[in-house]
């Protein structure tokens, strides 16, 4: 079977055919039908962030269980599933907590491309142990991933379309919903329109936000941001976007929320807000970004937070939104401006960091 390799930082992936390995205590095999193409798996392959390597890339993915190992209670052959970025264990302080996706065991896995809890790895390229990025490896035709990396969904949603709930869109729609908790009439700026900020936009509708303001250069991605319920679009080539939604609040957002990853940006987040506001930070930035804050605004009772995924409870909240999908008040599959085959996840990656799509998915059975 074949899977996208990283094997360093800096160099393109290489799609090659390597071996997979059966399923062991609490994994599932999945054979994957679609992957979304996320901003943050870009970071790792270029070395901004931190991962084992070689590794085979991908996190946004959604298949069909093929076969379960032993022990494995939650989910069995023929169900369709979507992997999730964060994993959670259910037994550590914070998933007993509520907050499932701060759970210790992500830091591990993430850092260490590894199986949660085990460790392990189950992709292999001859006698070379290949990683599995974020716990998971979805560009690939099949994978191996802990049980509880996948949470089974109605079998009649478009597997090419809901995988984009595995990391971006969840993590969009949380944002607004659980991080920054708008309420209705609330005012709220999102500042960047790619995949998890257009959905931070849906999500801050469907919170019947008062004001919904979308920040962002690009006047595609903008005209979606509309369309998903956004009240005003801040070209920030052409504005001064700071000052502009301080005209438009009078005076600052409720909330801010921020989606670009980039220092400057979550600071600007942060000044868009006004006192006791609300900034939460979505995207994922450069490891080693440090962000610069004065700490007067502190006094002034301003918040900023981070958060992962959303701060989704998946095994509730991901097959609430599929049903959304279904009955359209979740319509995220227009942000799916083009698809690729699994030999063209180069082209994937370099479009997307081009600014070329807001979103693509790569096809691969
Ligand atoms: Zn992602
Ligand atoms: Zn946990």
């Amino acid at each position: 079977m074949k899977a996208a390799i990283c094997y360093e930082a800096g160099a393109p992936l290489k799609v090659e055919e390597v071996t997979l390995d059966e399923p062991q205590v609490n994994e599932v095999l999945v054979k994957l039908m679609a992957s979304g193409v996320c901003h943050s798996d870009l970071h790792f392959m270029k070395g901004e962030m931190f991962c084992a390597m070689p590794v085979v890339v991908g996190h946004e993915g959604a298949g069909i269980v093929e076969k379960v190992g032993p022990g494995v209670t939650t989910v069995q052959p023929g169900d369709h599933v979507i992997m999730m970025v964060s994993f959670s264990c259910g037994k550590c302080r914070f998933c007993i907590e509520g907050r499932p996706t701060m759970c210790v065991e992500n830091m591990a896995i993430m850092a260490g491309s590894v199986l949660p809890i085990s460790g392990a790895t189950r992709l292999r390229k001859g006698d070379q142990a290949l990683h599995h990025l974020f716990g998971l490896a979805t560009f690939a035709e099949y994978t191996v991933v802990h049980e509880r990396s996948c949470v089974k969904i109605r079998d009649d949603a478009p597997l090419d379309k809901v995988c984009l709930l595995g990391c971006g869109v969840a993590t969009g729609i949380g944002a607004a919903i659980n991080t920054a908790g708008v309420r209705p009439g609330e005012s709220i700026v999102i500042w960047g329109a790619g995949g998890v900020g257009l959905s931070a936009v849906m999500g801050a509708k469907l919170a019947g936000a008062g004001k919904i303001i979308a920040v962002a250069s690009n006047d595609k991605k903008l005209a979606l941001a509309k369309e998903f319920g956004a009240d005003h679009m801040v070209n920030y080539k052409q504005d001064d976007p700071v000052a502009k939604v301080m005209e438009l609040t009078g005076g600052g957002a409720d909330y801010a929320i921020e989606t670009a990853g980039r220092a400057e940006v979550i600071q600007q987040a942060y000044a868009s807000i006004h006192n006791g506001g609300k900034c939460v930070v979505a995207g994922m930035a450069a490891l080693g970004t440090a962000v610069s804050i004065q700490s007067y605004e502190f006094l002034l009772g301003k918040a900023i937070t981070g958060t992962v995924q959303g701060d989704i409870r998946a095994q509730v909240d991901i097959p609430r939104y599929v049903d959304m999908f279904m009955d359209g008040k979740l319509p995220f599959d227009k942000m799916i401006s083009k698809t690729y085959s699994l030999d063209q996840a180069n082209d994937a990656f370099n479009a997307l960091e081009k600014g070329e799509v807001i979103r693509s998915v790569v096809k691969i059975q």
